[in-house]
């Protein structure tokens, strides 16, 4: 249920609908405006509570939720999420993600060595990138490809961030790894394979760092937003929506990037929504225009997979840029993102 308060309603009206809402063991949130206040129910509200709530002091009308997501819905939560990770070093500046700026995060499908992760990292913050991915667990289709390198591939980010300063997005697979990746990673990323592992969703539900929730292979956009519900309601409000393309009968490209879904995920969800081009197209030569695209839609920010040498990689190399390229990239989206009222901070 959502109450809208009357104009002009006071605090003290308010504090007395929560404390009541309280007693019939319902949870409040409160999402003060600038017009009006509206207070979304968590609970199973009897009627006669939607009765009682309309005719306090204060209250304008008492609506019922028809969507199934609620926490992370426009509709229960009108103010746009903005999420801050703190700067990666001393003196530097910390990261919104949600807010006007455009967040660019780059970096290897998988960290591969020490070497790479450091002189990567280095190029990558040159060029302005904002954050540094790479995975150190990977989901592999084949159980005989490289895996990943594990915590030494996170102490290798670790590294970058204190000696290179680019914040890290790494991906964790297993609810019993969550409290030892966060421990190195400013935002925990759920693969798309992982999206209904509705275990590990309780897990970054409880685990204090912002979660990068990729959307599933075969996912809708409702299950996407169940599914970051799963994490709000564990107690973790920083979640991110991400894009990262659907199967379809498509052939040409390694999946369907549907950037319909930044305007729709931003119409339904107050969270952020960032978009994977890489994964969304499988091949570099397509990463640009498609970055530019999702910019041009809305996106708060970007996830784009960059290695030394693509040619080289142990996964994903078909669709990594060339450092050369990403920076090239970002001189480009820099127009794009000014063009729709942005900008890449
Ligand atoms: C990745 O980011 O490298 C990855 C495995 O992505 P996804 O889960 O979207 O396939
Ligand atoms: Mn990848």
């Amino acid at each position: 249920m959502i109450v809208v308060m009357k104009k002009g309603a006071t605090e003290a009206e308010v504090e007395a609908l929560t404390a009541a809402v309280a007693e019939w063991g319902l949870k409040a949130h409160v999402s003060p405006g600038t017009e009006v206040t509206v207070i979304g129910l968590i609970g199973d509200a009897a009627r006669d509570h939607e009765a009682t709530l309309a005719l306090m002091p204060g209250v304008d009308k008492v609506l019922p939720v028809l969507k199934p997501y609620k926490r992370v819905s426009t509709e229960f939560h009108p103010e746009k999420t903005v999420i801050k990770i703190p700067p990666a070093r001393h003196g530097d500046r910390g990261l919104s993600i949600g807010g006007t700026g455009v967040v660019v995060m780059a970096g290897p499908c998988a960290v591969e060595s020490r070497e790479m992760i450091l002189s990567l990292g280095a190029f990558l913050k040159g060029a302005g990138a904002h954050m540094m991915r790479g995975g150190a667990f990977k989901p592999r289709t084949s159980p005989y490809a490289f895996q990943g390198l594990g915590v030494e591939g996170l102490r290798y980010l670790a590294e970058e961030r204190a000696v290179v300063g680019l914040p890290v997005i790494t991906e964790v697979m297993d609810p019993r790894d969550v409290e030892m990746v966060g421990e190195f990673a400013d935002i925990i990323q759920v693969g798309a394979r992982n999206m209904q592992n509705f275990n590990l969703l309780k897990a970054v539900g409880r685990c204090g760092k912002p979660v990068m929730l990729k959307r599933g292979l075969a996912n809708t956009l409702e299950e996407l937003l169940m599914s970051a519900e799963y994490v709000v309601s564990a107690g973790n409000p920083e979640v991110i929506l991400c894009e990262r393309g659907i199967r379809t009968f498509e052939k040409f490209t390694r999946n369907t990037l549907d950037l319909s879904a930044v305007p729709v995920l931003k119409r339904e969800s107050h969270l952020p929504v960032v978009v994977d081009p890489s994964h969304g197209v499988g091949q570099w030569d397509l990463v640009a225009p498609m970055a530019k695209a999702a910019v041009a839609a809305g996106a708060d920010g970007l996830i784009i997979e960059v290695h030394p040498d693509p040619a080289q990689a142990v996964s994903d190399g078909a669709q990594s840029l060339t450092p050369k390229r990403f920076k090239e990239l970002l001189g480009a989206l820099e127009l794009v993102a000014r063009a729709v009222g942005r900008n890449l901070h």
